[in-house]
């Protein structure tokens, strides 16, 4: 069988690791092997790209030895290990039709033989096409959930996500606190310049909470100049303290694209009560908030 790699050695490091760098085009073969045909139909038995790998990674070790397999796929914040690191690697950039699709990296106490490296390309072969549904999929799945301008969670995937809180809360008996946060004045900033800069502004106030809460707390843009903060765990008199903590920082902000800005948010809060609904929950957080507006702006205030 032909196999063209468009491989070269990169190195030879001073610790003997082989380091093989491929650019990998379905092209680039010609009839695919029987493995091939074998672990295709496998892999298209799911759409999650972890598990994806975990049964490629497996199936591998049908046809030769490897130690340990990781998939890293930035663009798609994806990083998969099966097995151990070892002392030889190498390495497969993926793609399809130019669209990049990850890279494969397979591990081996022992070198890798030149026949063994190219039963590796023809088995990565049989890889590619699942591997691209699954990120499409992946891809569709995040567009669904995600908010294109700010990158934060938008409107639908907060209400699946309020359930599911409400749901956890209830059942282990925490606290969950529930944070509207409000722009200040925010039609002034699309009014004087324009729209465009509302947008960095918008996306400012976004970086801004998702950098300023903990990791277990989930963000969202619930619409226009509106943003969610769900803290779970939390009662309001923490609650309080990090949407404090939210308005301090958003204060702070002097420039935003080197013009000057002054910036502040109302934050409303309320803590789940028992056996509140979600739509009663976000309602007293709404009041909470339209208070911290007409008390003067750039404040909190927490529901009764
Ligand atoms: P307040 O302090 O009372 O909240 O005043 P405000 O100006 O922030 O509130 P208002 O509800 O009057 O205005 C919100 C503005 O947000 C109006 C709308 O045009 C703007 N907006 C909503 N979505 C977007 C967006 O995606 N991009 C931009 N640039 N502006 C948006
Ligand atoms: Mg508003
Ligand atoms: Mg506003």
């Amino acid at each position: 069988m032909h196999t063209s790699t468009q491989g070269r050695m990169e190195s030879i490091p001073a610790d003997n690791s082989l380091r093989v760098q491929t650019s990998l085009e379905r092209e680039d073969f010609d009839t695919p092997g029987t493995e091939v045909l074998e672990l295709t139909p496998l892999l298209q038995t799911t759409l999650d790209v972890e598990q994806q790998i975990q049964l490629f990674a497996k199936a591998i070790r049908n046809y030769l030895n490897v130690d340990g397999v990781r998939y890293l796929n930035s663009d798609a914040a994806v990083s998969v290990l099966n097995g151990i690191e070892a002392t030889h690697q190498a390495t497969y950039d993926l793609k399809l039709e130019n669209a990049p699709l990850g890279s494969l990296r397979f591990y081996r106490e022992m070198p890798f033989a030149q026949p063994e490296l190219k039963k590796l390309e023809n088995l990565l072969c049989g890889l590619v096409y699942p591997l691209r549904n699954a990120l499409s999929y992946l891809e569709a799945l995040r567009l669904a959930s995600h908010d294109p301008l700010t990158g934060v969670q938008n409107r639908l995937a907060l209400q699946t996500a309020v359930e599911r809180e409400i749901d956890l809360a209830t059942r282990q008996a925490t606290p969950l606190s529930l944070l509207l946060i409000d722009a200040d004045h925010f039609k002034r900033f699309n009014d004087e310049f324009g729209h465009v800069f509302g947008d960095d502004v918008l996306r400012t106030l976004a970086q801004t909470a998702a950098t300023t809460i903990r990791r277990s707390d989930l963000l969202f843009r619930y619409g226009g100049e509106e943003f969610v903060v769900l803290a779970s765990h939390t009662h309001s008199e923490g609650a309080r303290l990090l949407a404090d903590r939210i308005r301090e920082a958003v204060a702070s902000i002097t420039t935003i694209r080197g013009r000057k800005v002054s910036l502040s948010v109302s934050i409303g809060i309320a803590e789940l009560a028992k056996g509140e609904s979600p739509d009663a929950l976000f309602l007293r957080a709404d009041d909470a908030m339209y208070r911290a507006k007409t008390d003067g702006r750039n404040r909190v205030e927490v529901a009764d």
